[in-house]
């Protein structure tokens, strides 16, 4: 079981748990519950709460395309994520493997330059969900945030202004961030990155491809 330092907060799993994320959102959380026990035992709270208020007659009220999102996940993965078996080899729990069709052998990279690589995965249109691949010791761009980016690292780690990010930690960024993380030495970093708004890059380069990478 992997050491978690971070974690989800309550509104992302109270989102998670009515249906009201975007699918891009929703695969995140549910890949990082697929990892972490003690966020997994918080949604069964949550969900507890959620099945009492829909016997009480309320009704929560979810727009279509939330609503297919919740569908496709169900349809991709087992609804209440299963702690994984350790299985040496695999590198994405199931429900990430749903979406990209297998483990990190199946994903289609495409270069970003800078010998960072993206695939985006095929979600609703709300919010965008992609891999990225940074090579060890390499940064990212800094940048800061017009909404909610959520990052979840799979493999290496990277650190921040925030901290120290490793296999099954959750950065929330949102408006007052503004980062540049950074991969640690010695492996490849690999996250599962979600953003709901495009970002905001500080230097003219990034900025002027940025139409082209859809960041
Ligand atoms: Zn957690
Ligand atoms: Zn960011």
């Amino acid at each position: 079981m992997e050491q978690i330092n971070h974690h989800l907060n309550d509104s992302l799993l109270m989102g998670y748990a009515s249906g009201n994320l975007p699918e891009a959102f929703s695969l995140v959380v549910a890949t990082h519950i697929s990892l972490c026990d003690e966020c997994r035992a918080r949604l069964a709270s949550f969900d507890a709460v959620g099945g009492a208020l829909i016997d009480d007659g309320s009704t929560i009220e979810m727009d279509e395309e939330s609503l297919a999102a919740t569908f496709a996940l169900i349809a991709n993965s087992p609804a209440e994520p299963k702690r994984e078996a350790p299985t040496k080899d695999t590198v994405f729990p199931s429900p990430l493997q749903g979406y990209v069709g297998g483990d990190l052998d199946k994903v289609r990279w495409r270069a970003l330059g800078g010998g960072v690589k993206q695939a985006v995965l095929n979600t609703s249109s709300k919010a965008t969900v992609r891999l990225l691949q940074i090579p060890a010791g390499a940064a990212m761009p800094d940048h800061g945030h017009r909404g909610t980016e959520l990052t979840l690292v799979l493999k290496g780690a990277f650190r921040d202004e925030d901290g120290r990010f490793g296999r099954g930690d959750i950065e929330i960024a949102n408006e007052d961030l503004h980062h540049t993380p950074v991969a640690e030495d010695g492996e490849d970093c690999i996250c599962l990155a979600a953003t709901d708004a495009p970002l905001r890059f500080r230097r003219l380069i990034p900025r002027m491809a940025q139409p082209f990478l859809g960041i």
